[in-house]
């Protein structure tokens, strides 16, 4: 370890629990975004020191025109606030407003290899469905992403399962700074209550919920009743199971996740009991889940549209946001700089 690092202030690496997260506001916030994240948000709050960020900065990376980001962060944040994230109680801020990221950012760059970067699953994908721009941006997400947790010393990532590799990453870029500069940050990890990170899948039957992949196999927050209950009908089913106490097809499994989301035990114990007898009526189901995810997102659209229609009320979010997290970043960065010697005077 340098001279210098022998002479920094002993710090703990671990202070008590401190939360950090962020969502992309590359379109309207789904079903997945809220089970697999602002869920968690919304407990968390209640008990830990929280930042959760809307990540306008990720989402320039496949989405480069920014015509539509002030429309669509502010979006994003009404569909937090409307989800029960309570700006009073957690610190709720646009990732642009702290300039201390970047800074971190490039930091952090230093420590993270190409060779592992490019194996990345999320770029591989990212890279493959936009072949016109595989930016060095894109490549370095999960550096980004880091230096946005770690810029308040985060420990804890509430996230949806198709983070967990980005978490990895993170904690390996952690602990590279940590040996090299000496202990500055905690080991950040992926977070749920329910202890198994969370994976909402799509109505199709294959892969997730997303804001931009499948808009009919997404339901959006926005979506009214009808567009609601049209998605949930057009959910993939087949003709129904053969053989009593059969297992059931992926995509049926898929449906069965979704009702224990929304619905009540009693529905999903006679769905259960009715597909183990052979006596299931998917259109019933449908019919079933259709109107519990109404009854589920109705209240969450009407509050959002009164919250977008109170755009002073969006600004002051953002403005105290902004000045809460640069505060932490700016303490973050000096112990940062200090570490790393880069205080000349
Ligand atoms: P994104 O929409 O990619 O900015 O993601 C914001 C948060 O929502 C992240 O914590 C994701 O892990 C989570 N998330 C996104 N889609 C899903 C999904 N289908 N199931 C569970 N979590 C999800």
């Amino acid at each position: 370890m340098s001279e210098i690092n022998k002479t920094m202030d002993p710090i703990s690496p671990f202070p008590s629990k401190i939360v950090m997260s962020g969502i992309r506001p590359t379109g309207m916030v789904h079903l997945g975004n809220y089970f697999g994240a602002i869920r968690n948000y919304v407990k968390m709050q209640e008990e830990f020191e929280c930042y959760f960020m809307i990540a306008d900065l990720h989402s320039l990376t496949t989405h480069p025109d920014t015509q539509t980001l002030k429309s669509n962060v502010r979006r994003v944040l009404a569909e937090n606030i409307a989800c029960g994230l309570d700006p009073e109680k957690a610190t709720f801020f646009c990732q642009s407003h702290v300039y201390e990221t970047s800074e971190l950012y490039l930091y952090l760059n230093m420590l993270a290899y190409k060779g592992e970067l490019e194996k990345t699953v999320t770029f591989k994908d990212k890279a493959r469905q936009h072949p016109e721009n595989v930016n060095a941006g894109l490549l370095t997400y999960p550096v980004l992403q880091t230096a946005d947790i770690i810029l308040h010393r985060a420990s804890l990532v509430p996230v949806g399962k198709d983070q967990e590799q980005h978490l990895e990453m993170a904690r390996n870029f952690v602990v590279r700074f940590n040996h090299r500069y000496g202990n500055i940050f905690p080991e950040p990890h992926a977070f749920n209550y329910q202890q198994e990170l969370i994976k909402v899948p799509g109505l199709d039957g294959s892969g997730k919920m997303s804001k931009s992949e499948n808009n009919m196999a997404t339901l959006y927050f926005a979506d009214d009743d009808d567009t609601i209950r049209k998605k949930v009908m057009k959910a993939k089913t087949d003709s129904g199971p053969t053989e009593m106490n059969a297992p059931k097809p992926d995509y049926i499994e898929n449906i069965f996740m979704l009702m224990k989301l929304v619905c009540s035990d009693d529905v999903i114990r006679k769905f259960e009991e009715d597909y183990n007898q052979c006596t299931i009526r998917y259109g019933d189901l449908k019919k079933q889940l259709g109107e519990d995810m109404v009854n589920f997102i109705s209240p969450i659209r009407q509050k959002t549209n009164d919250i977008l229609a109170n755009d002073e009320y969006l600004v002051e979010v953002m403005k105290k946001g902004a000045q809460k997290s640069r505060e932490s970043a700016q303490k973050t960065m000096e112990l940062v700089r200090k570490a790393m010697g880069l205080n000349y005077f």
